[in-house]
């Protein structure tokens, strides 16, 4: 399907997109990678009158240490995430969740910033942001403030970001070589490319950071437990039934060394 009409401004700043969403409201988007936007708008699920282009804003590109957090400029492709040098030392969890995403397409174009925001429970970063205890920070012209992730989410599509907000950075933990897990978990039943989308949990060994965390909107996973459809079934009699093949959720796992999810 084709959108319907909207005007289209690009920002060379992050002052001047907040200005233009301060002035234009709930009337105005703005558009990061555009992977989840723009179907949506094709779908026409939004009709904004006004489209604010952030994705060249250079301004919310980065990946740095400070302190003790590593601060991630939200218009970050999830390439270079997968890449950096910066998350493989000090937070591999994160790098490997971002390399989970898509296909190579995807995580030229996606960005860090714009997977928290569309708040998609099936999303793979938000998973790992949360398993990881990251803070949002959001801007606007009325000043800064930083969420915690745990408290960004409202439900399903649904944070707290107001709409003259910007999210223009995430913060998550220094882990260094602390146990880590990630699995992705893919709903082989449907066909469609988009159907193909996970659903995630991701966890982390430490005692003072991270906990087993799904997607935004979505309850926690029961500790060690293998999913449902893992589990040997049993007949009205008792015998276990034969593992499903051809139905039921697939699975992707990603680990630091020696970590198992789920004791398995
Ligand atoms: C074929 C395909 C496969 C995909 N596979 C996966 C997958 O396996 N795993 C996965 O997690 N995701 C997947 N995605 C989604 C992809 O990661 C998206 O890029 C991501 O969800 C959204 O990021 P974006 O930068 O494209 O955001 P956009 O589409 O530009 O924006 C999404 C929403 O966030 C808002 N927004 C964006 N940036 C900001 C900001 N800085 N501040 C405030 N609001 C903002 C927008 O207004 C919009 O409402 C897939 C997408 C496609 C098209």
């Amino acid at each position: 399907m084709i959108p319907v009409g909207f005007e289209y401004a690009r920002p060379d700043s992050v002052d001047a997109a907040l200005a233009l969403l301060a002035e234009h409201g709930e009337d105005a988007v703005v558009l990061a990678g555009g992977h989840s936007l723009l179907p949506v708008m094709k779908l026409r699920l939004a009709a904004p009158e006004l489209v604010i282009d952030i994705g060249k804003l250079a301004e919310l590109q980065y990946v740095r240490v400070e302190g003790e957090e590593i601060a991630i400029g939200a218009g970050t492709r999830h390439r270079t995430l997968e890449a950096s040098e910066v998350l493989a030392a000090e937070c591999p969890l994160l790098a490997a969740v971002a390399h989970s995403v898509g296909d190579p397409q995807v995580r030229h174009r996606g960005t860090l910033g714009g997977s928290l925001a569309h708040a998609d429970p099936a999303s793979d970063l938000p998973a790992g942001v949360l398993a990881l205890g990251g803070t949002v920070v959001l801007r606007s012209p009325r000043g800064e403030r930083r969420v915690p992730v745990t408290e960004f989410y409202t439900g399903v599509f649904s944070t707290v970001k107001e709409p003259d907000e910007l999210v223009v950075e995430v913060r998550v933990p220094r882990t260094g070589t602390a146990g880590w897990a990630y699995e992705k978990f893919t709903r082989r039943a449907s066909t469609g490319p988009s159907s193909r989308w996970p659903w995630s949990t991701a966890g982390s060994g430490s005692s003072t950071w991270g906990r087993p965390r799904c997607g935004p909107g979505r309850p926690r996973p029961r500790s060690r437990a293998a999913p449902r459809s893992r589990r040997p079934r049993r007949s009205p009699t008792g015998t276990p039934s034969p593992p499903r093949t051809s139905r039921g959720p697939r699975s992707t796992v990603a680990t630091s060394p020696g970590c198992s999810p789920g004791g398995r």
